[in-house]
């Protein structure tokens, strides 16, 4: 489960998030849409540290984080135990390119949990099998195409067993024929009851795999509520016209 409260963000003298509040139930996905700019990386990055934000509250699963008191900020091993509660999935895949596949998905449970090499490796197989991926195993980045760098790049965050996956823009960079592959795994994954925030614009995708959708724009939600009626039917003028752009 996710939940946020009153966060705010702000970069120098521009807001980028102001009081947000969202509740993600176990088990549930959510598709965050909204124009460029409006918020939607800087409030993924929130609910893994990446950014700290100004004030607010963030819980995910057992471990929450309250901000505002910058004498009370998480210490780096503190902030690096509640980021293992989230595996995060971007556009660029940065996956460790001297390093093969398998070890690509082994190397944060060996360094970051101390696993027993043997089962590390199990699980990192186990994980590459379920992506589609078991005949990559051996193979180094550069000989992947971009749709099986991501299939590798959610093995590896799935390998470090978190609470909740978060996606942004994972299928934006793909060439149109590697989006399907991508959206598949997470298809299953969200079949599989991971709860889930996904960033998108694969409106298809949200209306029939997410729960959820929601809007947002300058910083705010403007909108939410089942996907297929934020999709099909959206209340507010500025989903209205966002959406128009998808069709
Ligand atoms: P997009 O759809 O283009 O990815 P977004 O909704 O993800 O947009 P954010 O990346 O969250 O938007 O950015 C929101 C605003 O914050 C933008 O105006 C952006 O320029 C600004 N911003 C984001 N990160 C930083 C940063 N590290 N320093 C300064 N400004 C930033
Ligand atoms: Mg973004």
């Amino acid at each position: 489960k996710i939940e946020v409260s009153g966060l705010r963000k702000s970069f120098g003298a521009l807001t980028v998030l102001r009081d947000i509040n969202l509740t993600v139930e176990p088990g549930a996905v959510v598709a965050l849409i909204g124009p460029s700019g409006s918020g939607k990386s800087t409030l993924l990055r929130c609910l893994n540290l990446l950014v700290i934000p100004e004030g607010g509250k963030v819980r995910i699963g057992e471990s929450s984080f309250s901000f505002g008191d910058s004498s009370k900020l998480p210490g780096v091993r503190e902030q690096a135990r509640f980021r293992s509660n989230t595996g995060m999935v971007f556009q660029h895949f940065n996956l460790f390119p001297h390093m093969s596949v398998l070890q690509n998905v082994m190397e944060g449970p060996l360094s970051v949990k101390n696993m027993p090499k043997a089962e590390a490796q199990a699980l990192a197989r186990r994980l590459l099998a379920k992506v589609g991926l078991s005949d990559k195993v051996d193979v180094f980045p550069n000989k992947l195409s971009g749709g099986q760098k991501q299939r590798v790049a959610i093995a590896r965050a799935l390998a470090m067993e978190p609470e909740v996956m978060l996606f942004d823009e994972a299928t934006s960079a793909l060439d149109p024929e590697l989006v399907g592959e991508v959206l598949g795994v997470m298809r299953d994954l969200a079949a599989e009851g991971m709860t889930m925030i996904i960033v998108t614009h694969e409106m298809g995708f949200a209306r029939e795999v997410a729960d959820r959708v929601i809007f947002m724009r300058d910083g705010v939600i403007v909108e939410e509520g089942p996907a297929r009626e934020v999709i099909e039917n959206p209340v507010q003028d500025a989903t209205r016209a966002f959406l128009s752009h998808f069709h």
